[in-house]
């Protein structure tokens, strides 16, 4: 999967301390990105997003990426059978056993989660980014993508400085009439799968400045990691 490295400070290989296993959830535009770069940093755990992996695959005009592509186009799902064994393999590899991770973008439907489960894979933490929909639509239309560094930019709000902007793409998910459909999809994933994770979850407002969001993010994880310490201690 892509954006596998290990950056940052690594503060769960530091100690004995079972580390992290963080599921992310938000709807596009919610932040998630931002949020994602600052966990793998801080924590030094893989971030395993799915949507990245299968934007590498189309790029990559593999049999997958070519399979996926017409429902990414239309802002729909990926058939389950496509992505569950590799989101299974990617999981339970040992480096990433080792380091902790981060899932991102999965799972989306309930036979998602239960694949999960039955592999005996668990988060810690359940975090979910919110964000009114209204606003979001706003950002994803604005949202532009350096293709080179996949940064994103927006053109009101954070527009890209001009030696990047003429490289930068408009994803063609990301206008208004497909953002709606993936904005559903959102919603439905997680009705789908919020019960199996309501007993790790934390909810936080991803409408504010993204320092007041990372603040609550590191709290909550924080948390994990010490209740990991004192179940391995005991
Ligand atoms: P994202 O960047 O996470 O919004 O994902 C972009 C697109 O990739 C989605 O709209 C889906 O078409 C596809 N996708 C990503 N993750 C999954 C998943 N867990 N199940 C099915 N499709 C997915």
């Amino acid at each position: 999967m892509q954006d596998e490295t290990v950056v940052g400070n690594g503060t769960s290989g530091q100690t004995n301390t079972p580390p992290p296993k963080i599921i992310i959830a938000g709807a596009p535009c919610s932040g998630k990105g931002t949020q994602c770069e600052y966990i793998k940093s801080e924590y030094g755990v893989f971030h395993l997003s799915t949507g990245d992996m299968l934007r590498a695959e189309v790029a990559a005009g593999t049999p997958l990426g070519i399979q996926a592509k017409k429902y990414m186009d239309n802002g729909q799902l990926i058939p389950d059978e496509l992505i569950i064994n590799i989101v299974k393999a990617k999981v339970t590899a040992p480096e990433v056993q080792a380091r902790g991770w981060l899932l991102d973008g999965f799972p989306r439907t309930a036979a998602q989660a239960k694949a999960l489960q039955d592999a005996g894979i668990h988060a810690d933490l359940f975090l979910q980014l919110n964000v009114p929909d209204q606003i979001l639509v706003e950002r994803v239309t604005g949202r532009r993508t350096d293709e080179a560094t996949g940064r994103t930019y927006h053109t009101v709000f954070d527009p890209p400085p001009p030696e990047v902007a003429s490289r930068c793409i408009q994803r063609s998910d990301d206008t208004e009439e497909k953002i709606k459909t993936r904005l559903n999809a959102y919603h439905q994933a997680i009705n789908a799968i919020e019960d199996l994770y309501q007993h790790v979850r934390t909810q936080v407002d991803g409408n504010r400045k993204k320092e007041h969001v990372t603040h609550d993010i590191k709290s909550a994880i924080e948390r994990v990691i010490q209740l990991n310490k004192q179940k391995r201690q005991q």
